[in-house]
């Protein structure tokens, strides 16, 4: 018996990575232990990630799910990438959360990020009429209809998709622009949500494609008075889902001295084209709890719960997000002793 294993892996593009896979054909039984799979490689000169004569890179299987497209007893394999010396590449952004969410797990930090995306036929997001515009917003979100309402056998199909592969997906909708929707991952630990959700994007893409439509995680797909797609990031640890202290305490952390910037210019490429104070967003270069970071008003009503981080973009990385907000927010909370 032999089964098929699907190796995806972040490349090297700049300034916004994209998912790459290939497929490993193997003897025996999938074995889903993840740590029983086998370590790969590939040409780094291809992917962004290597220069020159020694392209050589190594995948390290880090999260493994049934494979929802082929089935059977088919996986995928989300990976690391190392260099041949098996120390994580400058590209491996999980080797640096894998550190930090480490420090602080005793905090147990937890995520949902909303992912929301775009889909295009072509060079027009679908829906679009051609050489023109729809009509404005204003319907499209959480509509229904055939006027409202463009890709929902592809988004219906990501979902089944994604609960086959075991994913922690929590919940889908339209979003404001034609074409435009929204999944959550989570609540999960840093790695987890960051993992699933790459995994998430990657069957995504997959998805579409048998529908010859693409995906984008562009955070303005279209220029003008049209929303743009963030990545909604909501967090909290132990003791903000047991008290309100802790949740003004994390809330003021992501506001102190140079942490603004910090977050927000890794928060991923072309945040400024995105944050411009319209379409539900606060400026970018300005830091606000109300409009960057939000206390839902259950969590205000409750004295408890979490915060949503709203600045993300669709494009950003998780690993990147997940660890910034879990190292000042965690650092801060420690020393406020509230842990
Ligand atoms: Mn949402
Ligand atoms: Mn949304
Ligand atoms: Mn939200």
């Amino acid at each position: 018996m032999t089964f098929k294993a699907e190796y995806i892996w972040i490349d090297g593009t700049e300034p916004t990575a994209k998912l790459r896979s290939k497929t490993k054909i193997m003897a025996g039984d999938a074995s889903r232990e993840v740590a029983a799979l086998p370590l790969w490689g590939f040409d780094g000169s291809s992917t962004h990630q290597a220069k020159g004569r020694s392209s050589d890179l190594v995948l390290k299987p880090v999260f493994s799910c049934p494979d929802p497209i082929r089935g059977g007893g088919d996986i995928l394999v989300l990976c690391e990438v190392l260099d041949i010396d098996l120390t994580p590449h400058s590209s491996n952004t999980r080797a640096v959360l894998r550190e930090v969410a480490e420090r602080f797990a005793g905090q147990e930090p937890i995520f949902g990020i909303e992912q929301e995306y775009t889909f295009f036929d072509g060079h027009r997001p679908l829906g679009f009429p051609e050489g023109g515009f729809p009509a404005a917003q204003g319907g499209y979100y959480c509509g229904v209809g055939a006027d409202e309402i463009f890709g929902r056998d592809i988004v219906e199909k990501h979902l089944d998709n994604c609960l086959r592969a075991g994913l922690g997906i929590s919940g889908i909708n339209a979003e404001v622009m034609p074409g435009q929707w929204e999944f959550q991952v989570g609540p999960l630990s840093p790695l987890e949500v960051s993992d699933q959700l790459w995994v998430a994007r990657w069957l995504l893409y997959r998805t579409a494609e048998d529908f010859d439509v693409s995906a984008t995680l562009d955070p303005k797909p279209v220029k003008g008075d049209w929303n743009g797609a963030g990545a909604h990031t909501n967090f909290s640890t132990r003791a903000m889902r047991e008290g309100y202290e802790a949740i003004i305490t994390a809330c003021e952390s992501m506001g102190e001295g140079s942490k603004p910037m910090d977050h927000v210019k890794n928060y991923g490429a072309g945040i400024d084209d995105r944050l411009t104070g319209l379409h539900e967003t606060a400026p970018w270069n300005e830091y606000s709890y109300g409009a960057s970071v939000r206390i839902p008003w259950q969590v205000e009503r409750d004295r408890k719960g979490y915060i949503e981080d709203r600045r993300p973009n669709a494009n950003v990385d998780p690993y990147v997000v997940t660890r910034l907000i879990v190292d000042t927010c965690c650092t801060a909370l420690e020393k406020a002793g509230q842990v």
